[in-house]
């Protein structure tokens, strides 16, 4: 078979090396160069996968975890792992399981992938942008000359679109019937409209919640920062991606999740007795960053140079309520541009998750970000590229 593969990203390269063993294949990348996504990925030295098993890599996805079960125990995390420690690249495992390249340095990554498309022999077309595809019977026709027997859609999503992913694997794919879920940016900064002045303000062990209709939707712990537009940082970035098909929410930090109303109330109680005499927004130092002290005291109305001895009960009860509700108000999500990942694309519905075959269409083939499936920060964003490429590789 001739097969045809649009896109040099992880999942189009995968893609590539698997059907190569048994077919003829030409890898198409309007790029001078491929992988020009992968080699930004993880700060430059590329997250490859995450050192863990394929259920908890499924609670690591935003977006359609089930459609992803044949293809991550087909080419599973651990079996990443060791199938690019095998063709030569040394790993190693960091914090959260986050899987590097031992060098640091993503262009290793790429030129793994490089060396073994040239080992079965992928034909790697670059500058060259598909721009149309057809079908005549059984056979596909790319830029309206070259004839193949299979199509693979393997261009990415609509983010950091100078890496050359420009959402084209969505026109092609409502040009053949399928339903694009609208792409939203994942993983991204959030931008807030409260009149703060807290651009590198960062906050370690708060809480970052989001309710909609009373309800929790979303509860992250860990670190954040403040930034000119609003918020990021790692539990920011899992929150977006969380919220990014939601409309009427709230947003609320917890600045003491260890505390419980109770015990953060005595802790404050501790606190006013011994300073009396002084102003309250010195004696909030013990406890908040200084830079948050005034924005928590003016949503509790409490004056900062009101001395502790004539805070009220209903005042210090205010306090701790905000300590733990404060409030962040919602602008929007930052630029799809400069999203992480893209959530949203071709809807799975009509792909066969063994296969990645389209059910509408045979012979056309959708693999990687282009589909509606994202995953958290960690390494699982280019897992689903490699998984995906490994089983319609094998499957072609
Ligand atoms: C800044 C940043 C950091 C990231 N860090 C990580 C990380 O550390 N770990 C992780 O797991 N994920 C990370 N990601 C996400 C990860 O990079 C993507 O999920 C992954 O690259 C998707 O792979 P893909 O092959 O589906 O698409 P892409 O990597 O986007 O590749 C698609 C390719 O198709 C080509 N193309 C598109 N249209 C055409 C066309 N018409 N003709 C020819 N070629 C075409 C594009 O030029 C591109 O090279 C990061 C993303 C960004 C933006």
């Amino acid at each position: 078979m001739r097969i045809g593969i649009i896109g040099g990203g992880p999942a189009g390269m995968m893609c590539a090396i698997k059907a190569g063993e048994n077919h003829e294949v030409v890898l198409f990348e309007k790029n001078e160069k491929l992988g020009k996504k992968l080699f930004i990925t993880g700060k430059g030295r590329c997250n490859l996968t995450n050192y863990t098993d394929e259920k908890d890599f499924m609670k690591n996805l935003v977006r359609n975890p089930s459609f992803m079960f044949s293809s991550i125990y087909s080419f599973s995390p651990f079996t990443t792992y060791y199938y690019f420690e095998d063709l030569g690249l040394p790993l190693k495992v960091e914090r959260g399981n986050r899987v590097f390249p031992a060098s640091d340095k993503s262009s290793d990554v790429i030129k793994t992938y490089e060396k073994k498309l040239r080992q079965v022999g992928v034909e790697v077309r670059l500058n060259t942008e598909v721009t149309s595809i057809k079908k005549d019977g059984e056979t596909f026709i790319l830029n309206g000359r070259e004839k193949f027997d299979k199509v693979v859609i393997a261009s990415g999503g609509i983010s950091y679109k100078l890496t050359g992913s420009t959402g084209d694997g969505y026109k092609f794919g409502k040009e053949f019937g399928h339903k694009i879920i609208e792409p939203k940016p994942g993983l991204i900064g959030i931008n807030l409209s409260n009149n703060f002045d807290l651009a590198g303000l960062s906050l370690k062990n708060v809480e970052l919640r989001v309710e909609k209709d009373k309800k929790i939707i979303s509860k992250e712990f860990g670190e954040m920062l403040f930034t000119h537009r609003g918020i990021s940082g790692p539990i920011v970035l899992t929150t977006s991606s969380k919220i990014n098909r939601l409309n009427d929410f709230e947003l609320y930090l917890d600045l003491k999740p260890a505390l419980s109303k109770e015990k953060l109330d005595s802790r404050i109680l501790r606190d006013f007795e011994d300073n009396q005499n002084k102003n309250i927004e010195n004696v909030m130092r013990n406890l908040l960053p200084r830079d948050l002290i005034a924005y928590v005291l003016d949503s509790a109305k409490i004056p900062g140079d009101k001395k502790i001895n004539q805070i009220t009960k209903e005042e210090r009860e205010e306090l701790v309520k905000i300590i733990k509700n404060f409030k962040l108000i919602f602008a929007s999500l930052d630029d799809i541009d400069r999203a992480i990942v893209t959530s949203g694309g071709i809807d799975v519905k009509d792909i066969d998750p063994k296969t990645m075959e389209s059910k509408l269409v045979k012979g056309l083939y959708f693999i990687g970000e282009v589909m509606d499936l994202d995953g958290l920060t960690g390494g699982f964003n280019i897992q689903i590229a490699n998984s995906t490429g490994y089983s319609c590789g094998i499957n072609l």
